[in-house]
């Protein structure tokens, strides 16, 4: 009997142990980069810089890089470099060793004109997106954001709205009218309700704008995992406008 409540005694501390192993900061991270959300945003600028002087570099993106990134995973650690050198090779396994490791997220529009990886020039492992009409934040997509924040390491979330968002017009047009969109597409309208019903009269860019603020405010004042970590300056949300014609993403905001 008393063998079994010293087991019992060892189970219960190494049980605590663990959980608090788990408990500081970003543990399970402690060999990845973290990259903090001012360098992210750089990042991303520079990434833009390169798409809209049509000098985009495509990173990350080639065939010996997918099988490097699969090769490299947390289950098949070590594999061949594929041509890289020595030192990038080290560089890359760092930072894909034990998981995917993006270095920002993004909540955009599903419009087919406004893809991320092209926007800002990234490759493989390089951003975590969701993506829904019209940049809405539903409860899915918070969950998403949150794990790229809580499990993958993620500072920076950039809401980006764009020019003529059809989501957007819509949502406008069948509010004004007092009508109803058919089927889920609903669904948009009633998430965009809010934003239309606060500017009667703004027009349809102005409104992109407002959205992209109200999903950012929305994310910031988020219980219980963002709010606190955007409080601390540990994360950051931004909201950003990608003009289609320029394909230039302007930063409407800094926290
Ligand atoms: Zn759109």
């Amino acid at each position: 009997m008393r063998k079994v409540q010293i087991a019992l005694y060892f189970f219960v501390i190494s049980l605590l142990a663990a959980y608090q192993r788990t408990d500081g900061a970003d543990p399970q991270h402690a060999d990845q980069p973290i990259v903090p959300p001012a360098d992210a945003l750089s990042r991303l600028k520079e990434g833009n810089g390169r798409f809209t002087a049509g000098n985009p570099q495509h990173p990350h993106e080639s065939v010996d890089e997918r099988k490097y990134m699969a090769l490299n995973s947390y289950e098949n650690a070590g594999a061949i470099p594929f041509g890289m050198t020595t030192e990038q090779a080290a560089k890359r396994r760092t930072e894909l060793i034990k998981s995917q490791h993006p270095f920002a997220i993004i909540l955009s529009c599903s419009d087919s004109r406004v893809p991320p990886e092209l926007v800002f020039d990234e490759g493989l492992g390089d951003l975590f997106i969701v993506r829904v009409a019209g940049n809405v934040l539903n409860d899915e997509g918070l969950g998403s954001i949150e794990y790229a924040v809580d499990i993958l390491g993620a500072r920076l979330i950039l809401v980006l709205g764009h020019q003529s968002c059809g989501a957007v017009d819509a949502a406008m047009k069948i509010v004004a009218a007092k009508g109803k969109a058919p089927g889920h597409i609903q669904s948009l309208v009633t998430a965009l309700k809010p934003v239309v019903d606060s500017m009667p009269k703004g027009d349809l860019d102005t409104m992109i704008k407002a959205n992209v603020k109200h999903v950012v405010d929305a994310l910031r004042s988020s219980t219980p995992i963002l709010k606190a970590k955007v409080d601390s300056g540990e994360v950051q949300v931004i909201g950003g406008y990608y003009t289609l014609d320029t394909g230039a993403v302007t930063f409407l905001e800094g926290k």
